[in-house]
């Protein structure tokens, strides 16, 4: 089956930028043609694609004018509940969700019931996905034994069922199991993702503290316990001097603690979540469960410095953290409410704000939603011939506001609610076969 999308401008960071036509064959690129480029192969002739000689009919086009055209977006950090919460979000919520989003991928946490420590629920997670046929899903083990930070997992043979990180998703209290983590990882070439916080700094937090807090009653959080966390993650990454991924990085402390590390030639990597260059604390007035989350939204200096890490490289990826909660959990007091937001399907939007307000350049976005998650994971990214044609489209214009009702995720904890949006996916690609369409 050949499948064109034409006239779309492809943007690949440091690869392609330009007005093109991509020619799909059995779920790989076959053909990538600038525009007004002409050959004997060319897929611009109408419903024909000349290949190797010989004249074959297109079986789907797809019109990308005046749409942009990615490689797959990457969601590197997903909760999809899925063993033990099927009430909350299921592999195929997740997924459908993810696809609605733009995702061609996501990795899954491993904080499921059963916990994802051991080979059997990897595979279970693997094949229920394969048996979907819709977004990739690359299961992260738990680096501890049910995330109790204290027993090692069997990294090798986590590793061998399928497993490409490791996270507890969670603060490790205890810094000696972390060394050991770091190192035992690293023996396998897997990549440790740290929830850097320390908890007892945090403990009884339900917010950011600062003056919000005070004047709502609430306890707070303060910035130094995720620092406190990073810091710690850091010395801990030169001792063993293996690579470490820090999840959703929201304070002004962080970015400056990461950009130095990152100076003197740590391998850290760091990504952020929309929340966190979108609202600040501001947003938890009037005590909407649906702006609780961990960590918590922070002021408006750490929303700018979170931006300006995005900016600068300091922060290399833009993931949702999306933690679909069930209204049972939600539809609480504030302080009994569960952590998390969903994100899935409004991340595009959102990073689009970004590129905007000219924080980022498209290619920007692409790197920080693409291809650098997958360079951190040591996966597959981008147009290229040969390549597997994993691929969103996306339509800056598409105004719309954003209603949870029609979320595909199970989730409807949306601190985004009737936000007005502009620019979303418009065709998900994976392997070769359509996902999500909304367009001609
Ligand atoms: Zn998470």
């Amino acid at each position: 089956m050949l499948t064109l999308i034409k006239g779309g401008r492809v943007v690949d960071p440091g690869n392609l930028d330009g007005v093109m036509d991509l020619l799909v064959s059995d779920g790989k690129i076959i053909e990538i043609r600038k525009k007004g480029e002409k050959k004997g192969s060319s897929p611009a002739d109408g419903d024909h694609a000349f290949l190797n000689g010989e004249k074959l009919p297109i079986d789907q086009v797809f019109d990308a004018t005046g749409k942009i055209v990615m490689p797959g977006l990457m969601d590197m950090h997903v909760h999809l509940r899925e063993p033990g919460y099927e009430y909350k979000e299921t592999i195929e919520t997740g997924c459908r969700a993810a696809a609605h989003g733009g995702f061609a991928s996501i990795c899954a946490m491993p904080d499921t019931n059963p916990v994802n420590d051991n080979r059997q629920v990897a595979e279970f997670i693997l094949k229920k996905a394969a048996a979907l046929d819709m977004v990739k899903v690359y299961p992260f083990a738990a680096l501890s034994r049910g995330l109790n930070g204290d027993i090692l997992n069997e990294y090798g043979e986590l590793k061998q069922a399928g497993v490409i990180a490791l996270t507890d998703n969670r603060p490790i209290r205890n810094s000696q199991f972390m060394r050991r983590a770091l190192e035992y990882a690293k023996g396998f070439g897997l990549l440790v993702i740290s929830h850097c916080e320390d908890p007892d700094l945090s403990a009884g937090g339900v917010m950011n503290e600062g003056a919000i807090a005070t004047q709502l009653g609430l306890s707070g959080i303060p910035n130094a316990a995720e620092c406190v966390g990073v810091m710690r993650d850091i010395a801990l990454c030169e001792l063993t001097d293996s690579r470490l991924h820090i999840a959703h990085v929201s304070t002004k402390e962080s970015v400056r603690a990461i950009q130095a590390a990152k100076g003197r030639g740590v391998k850290i990597t760091a990504a952020t979540a929309p929340q966190y260059y979108t609202l600040s604390d501001n947003a938890v007035i009037g005590y909407n469960t649906h702006t609780k989350m961990n960590p918590p939204l922070r002021s408006r200096d750490d929303v700018q410095a979170i931006a300006q890490g995005l900016a600068d490289g300091t922060i290399d990826v833009i993931a949702s953290d999306h933690a679909p909660h069930s209204s049972i959990e939600k539809e609480v007091e504030f302080d009994l409410a569960a952590d998390g937001i969903v994100g899935l399907e409004t991340s595009v939007p959102l990073a689009l704000r970004l590129v905007e307000q000219g924080t980022l350049s498209l290619a920007g976005l692409v790197a920080k939603m693409a291809t650098n998650p997958a360079r951190i994971l040591g996966l597959e990214s981008g147009i290229r011939i040969g390549a597997p044609a994993d691929i969103t489209v996306i339509d800056l214009e598409k105004k719309y506001t954003v209603n949870s009702n029609n979320f595909q995720s199970l989730g409807r904890n949306t601190p985004f609610e009737n936000r007005q949006m502009q620019g979303r996916a418009v065709l998900t690609m994976v392997g070769g076969k359509v996902v999500y369409k909304h367009l001609n």
